[in-house]
């Protein structure tokens, strides 16, 4: 399919400076192929279908790089609770009684969600993932999934394989899936609930499958401290000393960190995914963003699943995690406008290890485009429009999606799922599971 997407005001993400008004993108099957002024599209370029881009931003579709989608089921079940009677009381005992159909639409509801608000791409770790993955499938999303696994205690159900055996057969299955929509990494939770040898083991996974690592880290003051106790390191340098990061990682939150993690994650860019709003909500305290972006780490953004969110709205995140930055730092400049959106698009790409493949409108790149309606009153008068996506935006003014170039929403309707069925089962599934957890 050859689809040209007219007259929109442009972000290709290369540069602040790079914004082209009433520009084309031109896509040829999954990739863009021109992105410019129409007068420069090469003339045997015939679109099958055009897309009118008036009155919108064209911009790379964000990537969410933290969720555990499935946890929409959970959302507004229990708020404003301590972490770990939260957990303890609340959440795992639903946990338990989650069977496979509620992952695929508790998954599917998270998908609904992430297109109506500009997500292309997600990373996703929870349970039963092969339900998850025909939740990608079915949407058309991309994503990176990883079986979360727990070291101390793999809850495996009846009939299962435990949790690393699990993640074998799902990378053997998935991982480069969907033409190549689906990638999968090994998901260790976290440091306290996978000791070094477990973690060793999934290295040595890692390694033998060529699979990055999905991975909770530095979330509390509390894990900090407690592994400075066990092991008299810090999560990350801990990390660091067990060859973790000589993979591919993906490091979830981040949040409390010294000067020598700050060096190592930047030293072996790890991914980091940046989840202002969970850790917020949570009370797990403030990342040094600023910081970290300032050594060179590799710094994207994520939502956390919806049970600590208590949405999956990007704009929201992007607009947060700058917000929190300024007041943080007492610096207005500390996390620009620009620098947000590069967190939600071209930096989470690399935290996904899909840099040079997502993240950025140009020739070559996959087709994952979003359209922003600007003619909304709250995006009058139009002096900026990065600031407008980043302080003014709302997920709901994303109008069309596309992701490799098929498109996934035009004009706010949803044109893979049937939106109406996914609501209705997601609450069935929600209802029976706080009736009955197991
Ligand atoms: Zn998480």
């Amino acid at each position: 399919m050859k689809i040209l997407i007219k007259g929109a005001t442009i972000i290709t993400m290369e540069s602040p400076e790079a914004i082209i008004p009433n520009g084309v993108i031109a896509v040829a099957g999954p990739r863009i192929v021109y992105v410019g002024k129409e007068s420069a599209l090469p003339g045997d370029f015939q679109p099958e279908k055009i897309i009118d881009g008036t009155n919108m931003a064209a911009l790379p579709g964000f990537v969410n790089c933290h969720t555990h989608a499935a946890m929409t089921l959970f959302r507004g079940f229990a708020d404003d609770l301590p972490l770990m009677l939260w957990l303890e009381e609340k959440i795992w005992p639903l946990e338990a009684g989650l069977k496979k159909e509620d992952i695929y639409w508790g998954t599917l509801l998270g998908c609904v969600e992430m297109i109506r608000s500009g997500t292309t791409t997600f990373a996703d770790m929870y349970f039963h993932m092969g339900q998850a993955a025909r939740a990608v499938e079915k949407a058309g999303l991309r994503a990176s999934l990883s079986r979360g696994m727990i070291g101390t205690a793999p809850g495996v159900g009846a009939g299962e394989l435990p949790p690393l055996e699990y993640s074998v057969e799902f990378a053997k299955k998935w991982h480069g899936a969907v033409g190549g929509r689906i990638t999968v990494m090994l998901g260790p939770h976290a440091p306290y609930t996978c000791p070094p040898d477990f973690l060793r083991r999934v290295i040595e996974i890692a390694r033998e499958f060529g699979l990055g690592i999905h991975i909770h880290l530095a979330e509390t003051a509390g894990e900090v401290d407690d592994m400075k106790r066990r092991y008299g390191k810090t999560p990350i340098q801990l990390m660091d000393e067990l060859g973790l990061f000589a993979l591919p990682v993906l490091a979830a939150h981040c949040v409390h960190l010294e000067e020598r993690d700050i060096e190592i994650l930047a030293a072996k860019k790890v991914g980091i995914a940046h989840n202002p709003q969970s850790n917020l909500k949570l009370a797990s305290g403030i990342a040094p963003v600023a910081r970290l972006l300032a050594a060179g780490a590799v710094v994207g953004l994520g939502t956390d699943g919806a049970a600590s969110n208590n949405n999956l709205d990007m704009i929201e995140e992007m607009r947060t995690a700058a917000l929190v930055q300024k007041a943080a730092t007492g610096d207005p400049q500390a996390l620009p406008a620009f620098t947000a959106l590069q967190m939600a698009t071209v930096n989470g790409a690399r935290a996904l290890g899909l840099g040079g493949e997502i993240g950025l409108l140009k020739p070559g790149y996959r087709a994952d485009i979003i359209l922003v309606n600007l003619h909304k009153p709250h995006l009058y008068p139009r002096h900026d429009p990065l600031a407008h996506l980043v302080y003014a935006a709302q997920g709901a003014d994303v109008e069309t999606v596309l992701v490799d170039g098929r498109v996934l929403m035009e004009n706010r309707k949803l044109l893979t799922v049937d939106e109406e069925e996914v609501l209705n089962r997601a609450e069935e599934c929600a209802q029976r599971l706080v009736k009955c957890p197991k």
